[in-house]
């Protein structure tokens, strides 16, 4: 079986989902990694000590933005070229643009947001959550099309690089059109927190923190142990947060080592974004809350009292 993991990168460097790809269970396959974009030969090393037998790079100012439709053009047309059983991306804003492309444009099947793939003797199975998350189902690949796979970040832990490890190397020549949209701007969100999509751990406040100044309490311990914070939709509407730290449904899917929810009740479409988090810890005043269904660990108390005792004990821990 031939494997493609396209890899994402920035400011020259591999993304953490992207070497989390490494770590699923290709078992015998034969694995090729594809960079695309300009200047991307330095990802070439990275990509061969993470285990790709062989690293394709697509080198091209017309890619050094990586808009969905010059990368998909570009990896469309390498994807032809190589014949691979299966695509494998990370499922983040870049993955989930360009799979269904890439899915549509090469007639290929497709399954994402994948939290489980077997790639078991030649046949590829996958699971993913359904219904907000309240059932998952298991998906198989029934003939031999292309196989199209995004993969939820933080679903596997990535391996150790091994230095001793090389990937054979070669340049991939892709004729590309003129292009029907151009990046003019990428204006910076102005957070220095991790993104909830990436960090390993996240401190989530919810309603109950009551304004956006209030929300001090859970970023002082976030800034404690290296989280990111997020928010549940109740407290975005409510003008405390930005949209962009909202957890579920309508907001980010997250899946990290730790989710600390804190005042929050634990409705379906929060659940729906956190709940294949490895540990949940609720804090609440109330012991119904639905929140402690999905927790590991729960402490029924009042935030305002329990965060800032958290925070002081990180802090002790860290030493300041
Ligand atoms: C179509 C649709 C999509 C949605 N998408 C999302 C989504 O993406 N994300 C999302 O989060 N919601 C989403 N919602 C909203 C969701 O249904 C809930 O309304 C929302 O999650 C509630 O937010 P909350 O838990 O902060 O607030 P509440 O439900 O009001 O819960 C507050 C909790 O705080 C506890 N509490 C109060 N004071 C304290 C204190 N001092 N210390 C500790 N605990 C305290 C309370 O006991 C309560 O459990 C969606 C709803 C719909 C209809």
């Amino acid at each position: 079986m031939k494997i493609l993991v396209i890899a994402e990168h920035k400011n020259g460097a591999l993304s953490e989902a992207t070497r989390e790809l490494f770590g699923l269970p290709f078992g015998q396959a034969e694995v090729h990694a594809v960079a695309a974009g300009e200047g991307v030969e330095p990802l070439a090393a990275s990509l061969g000590q993470l285990g790709a037998a062989k690293v394709h790079l697509i080198d091209s100012p017309v890619l050094a933005d990586g808009t969905g439709e010059s990368l998909d053009q570009a990896i469309g047309q390498f994807i032809e070229q190589l014949a691979p059983d299966a695509v494998v991306v990370a499922h983040t804003p870049l993955g989930k643009d360009l799979a269904p492309r890439l899915a549509a444009a090469l007639d290929a099947a497709l399954a994402t947001d994948c939290i489980q793939v077997n790639l078991d003797g030649g046949e590829v199975t996958v699971r993913r959550p359904v219904y907000a998350g309240k059932a998952t189902a298991e998906v198989e690949f029934t003939d031999d099309s292309l196989k199209v796979i995004t993969v939820r970040p933080r679903t596997v832990k990535a391996p150790e690089p091994d230095a001793a490890r090389s990937a054979e190397v070669a340049t991939v020549a892709v004729e590309l059109p003129e292009q029907k949209t151009a990046l003019r701007e990428i204006l910076a969100g102005g957070n220095e927190r991790p993104d909830v999509t990436e960090a390993a751990i996240i401190v989530t406040g919810g309603r109950s923190l009551g304004s956006a100044e209030n929300f001090s309490v859970i970023e002082d311990f976030a800034d404690s142990i290296g989280a990111a914070v997020g928010s549940s939709r109740a407290a975005v509407d409510a003008g405390y947060r930005p949209y962009r730290d909202q957890v579920g449904q309508t907001g980010k899917v997250v899946s990290p080592q730790v989710y600390i929810a804190c005042g929050v009740s634990g409705a379906i479409q929060h659940l729906a974004g956190m709940r294949t988090s490895k540990h949940i810890v609720a804090i609440n005043t109330d012991p119904e809350a639905p929140i402690f269904q999905v927790a590991d660990y729960g402490i029924v108390g009042d935030l305002f009292e329990i965060v800032p005792l958290l925070a002081e004990a990180a802090k002790n821990r860290n030493g300041n």
